[in-house]
Order: structure tokens, then sequence, then C-alpha cells
């Protein structure tokens, strides 16, 4: 899983950075968010999980979850995109998929490109 997990996150053939999605998610709280985000466990999957989504949030106040757990589809090299759009269902739990949710999701990805290096390149 560790190969797996570097495969994930090298941006190209040079640069291989060593950020796990639960270092991303971390770093994105806060960068984005200030830190307000609740602490959330972030996972890597391959495909075969989760064949018809890039990623997918369990966060259900606390039933079965108590912390949000965020599955992030390796197949998808700019999963950064992805863990934005993640965390942006962590943060405002009511925002429905749509034109707001996605500009949102394009301004911190942008934002998150810039300051956290290393991400974006697909
Ligand atoms: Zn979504």
């Amino acid at each position: 899983m560790e190969k797996e997990l570097r495969r994930g996150v090298c941006a190209n053939r040079k640069e291989c950075i060593s950020m796990t999605p639960q270092t991303a998610y971390n770093r994105l709280n806060r960068l984005i968010w200030h830190g307000r985000l609740p602490e959330a466990k972030v996972i890597f999957v391959d495909d075969s999980f989760i064949p018809n989504c890039w990623g997918v949030t369990l966060h259900d106040e606390g039933n079965l979850f108590p912390k949000p757990v965020i599955i992030i589809n390796l197949l998808r090299k700019n999963w950064g995109e992805t863990l934005v759009h993640e965390a942006l269902h962590v943060a405002e739990p009511t925002l429905r998929h749509g034109t707001v949710f996605n500009a949102l999701v394009a301004i911190y990805w942008r934002r998150a490109k810039k300051d956290m290096h290393g991400w974006g390149k697909s």
C-alpha cells in the first residue's frame, strides 16, 4: 500500500512528492478553512472499490462515523481536486452539488495548487 500511496502522489516522474492524502487534508484544512474542519480519516482505495466515482465522504453526525471518513479513488492522478471536493462536503454538509459547489471547489483547488507545492499536475 505504501508503494501505491507513493505512486498516487507523484505529480510527475521527476517530482515525486511524499504527501499522503491525510497530510493533504490537514494542510487543506489549515490553508482554506483555517483549521475549522473536524479531524477526518482520509484513505486511498483502488478503482475496484468505488469504480463509479473519484471520491466519497462518509459522515453521518456520529451515528456510524464519529468523524468523517473520506475515500479517494487512486485511479485519478489529480486526486487533490477530489480531496478539495470531499473536504467541501465536510465543511458544508448541507450544500448540494451544483453551480455554487463547483465554483467553490474550483476556487479552493486553484488556491491549494498555488500554495501546496507539487499538486495539480495531471
Ligand atoms: Zn460530492
